[in-house]
C-alpha cells in the first residue's frame, strides 16, 4: 500500500527497513604548526588514562617520539617502544611492550601507524595517531598494512581515536613521502571508477557520500597542485587535510573501496615482485594512469598532476623494469579477488605491455 505523507512523498506502508550501518571516524582532529604540544589536551579531552605506550621509529623516534615523550612527562606516565620495521614479530613485540599501558601513541611514518593501529586493535585499547610524514592515507584510516613473506596483507583495524599532525615535523619529512601521499589521493579518481563499475556489474553496494567525498578530495589536491612544494608547512597542510578526509571516505563507506581500487591492486602486486622498491602511494599513483585509460577517461591529466607534484610517472623512476610492471598489471586481480576493478574485464598480455609503453610517451 502506498501512502502520501504530508510532504507528499510517497512511503511504503508495509516495507519493512532493515539496514543499519556502524562508521568509525576520530573524534579529535588537530592538523597545524606545532600542535604537539596540544597532545596533553587532547588525551585530556578523551579521557586516555595515565600510563601511555609510544611506538615510534628509530629517526622518527628522534624527529618526534621523544619530543612527544616530554611533552607528556607531566601528565602521564611514558614509555617508548620502537623500531625499524613491522612484521608479525615485531608486532607481537609492541603487543608485550604494551601491557599495562592505557592507551597507545604511534608517532612515525607508515609502518609505525600500521604498528600501533593493529596493537591497540588486538589489545583493545584507543590509539593517537601522530603522522611524521604525509605519505599514505593510513594515518587516519582503520586499514592497516603489514609485510609477510612475499607480499603483504592489508588487515582492518579501527581508525585513530584522535589524530595530531604537527605540519612543521610533516614539512621537514623528505619531499617523496609527501608526493607518494599526493598520489594516494589523486589514485582516488580510479578507485571510484572501479566502484562504480561493479556497482553497474555487479550490483555491489556503493556509497554516494563516500564516492562524493573521495572524488572531491582528489579534485582539490589535483586543482592546488602547483602549490604542493618541497619542505613547506602550508603544502604539508593541504595533504594532510586531503589524507584524512579520505581516510573519512573510507570510514563512511566502512571499507577501503573509495580510495582502492585497481591501481591499489597494482602496488600491492609490486610490493611482490619488486619489494622495497616504490612507495605505495608512488605505485598506486602509476597504476591510476594505466587504469584511467582503460576506463577511457583523462589519463594525461593524472599524468601531469603526479609530475607536478614530482612523483614518477613510469615505472623505471622507480627503478622497476617494464617486464616487472607488465607482470604485476597482469597478476594483479589474483589480490582480493572478491574487489572487482576495471583489470577483471580480460587484459591481455600485449595490452599490458601496450600499457606500460604508454607511460613512457611524451
Ligand atoms: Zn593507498
Amino acid at each position: 500500500m502506498i501512502l502520501m505523507s504530508a510532504q507528499g512523498i510517497k512511503v511504503l506502508k508495509n516495507k519493512v527497513f532493515d539496514k543499519s550501518k556502524w562508521m568509525q571516524l576520530p573524534r579529535d582532529v588537530v592538523i597545524g604548526h606545532d600542535v604537539l604540544s596540544q597532545i596533553p589536551k587532547v588525551c585530556e579531552d578523551l579521557r586516555l588514562g595515565s600510563s601511555v605506550l609510544i611506538i615510534t621509529g628509530s629517526k622518527t623516534g628522534e624527529v618526534a617520539g621523544r619530543k612527544v615523550a616530554s611533552i607528556l612527562e607531566e601528565t602521564c606516565s611514558c614509555r617508548i617502544w620502537s623500531s625499524t620495521s613491522i612484521s608479525p614479530e615485531k608486532i607481537h613485540e609492541a603487543e608485550a611492550a604494551a601491557a599495562g599501558a592505557d592507551f597507545i601513541i604511534g608517532v612515525g611514518g607508515g609502518r609505525v601507524i600500521d604498528t600501533a593501529k593493529i596493537v591497540s586493535y588486538n589489545l583493545d585499547r584507543q590509539f593517537i595517531s601522530v603522522p611524521t610524514a604525509a605519505s599514505h592515507d593510513g594515518i587516519a584510516s582503520s586499514r592497516a598494512s603489514v609485510p609477510i613473506e612475499g607480499g603483504s596483507v592489508s588487515l582492518e583495524a579501527h581508525p585513530p581515536i584522535a589524530l595530531v599532525a604537527d605540519t612543521g615535523v610533516i614539512a621537514q619529512a623528505p619531499h617523496r613521502l609527501l608526493a607518494s601521499g599526493c598520489a594516494d589521493i589523486i589514485s582516488n579518481y580510479t578507485a571510484i571508477l572501479d566502484w562504480e563499475l561493479s556497482h553497474r556489474i555487479r550490483g555491489e553496494e556503493i556509497s554516494e557520500y563516500a564516492v562524493a567525498l573521495s572524488r572531491m578530495t582528489a579534485e582539490l589536491l589535483v586543482k592546488n597542485a602547483d602549490l604542493i612544494k618541497p619542505h613547506n608547512e602550508q603544502s604539508a597542510w593541504m595533504v594532510t587535510k586531503a589524507l584524512v578526509s579520505s581516510g573519512v571516505a573510507m570510514s563512511i563507506a566502512g571499507s577501503s573501496r573509495p580510495a582502492s581500487g585497481g591501481e591499489h591492486k597494482f602496488s600491492h602486486a609490486l610490493d611482490r615482485l619488486a619489494p622495497g622498491k616504490g612507495l605505495h602511494g608512488e605505485q598506486c599513483g602509476i597504476g591510476s594512469i594505466i587504469t584511467m585509460y582503460l576506463h577511457g577517461g583523462d589519463w594525461q591529466g593524472i599524468r601531469d598532476s603526479l609530475r607536478k607534484i614530482g612523483a614518477p610517472v613510469t615505472p623505471a623512476e622507480m627503478g622497476i623494469s617494464d617486464e616487472i610492471a607488465v607482470e604485476a598489471l597482469l597478476s594483479a586481480k589474483e589480490i582480493r579477488p572478491e574487489r572487482f576493478t576495471i583489470l577483471d574485464m580480460g587484459l591481455t598480455k600485449e595490452s599490458a605491455h601496450e600499457l606500460v609503453r604508454m607511460l613512457y610517451q611524451e
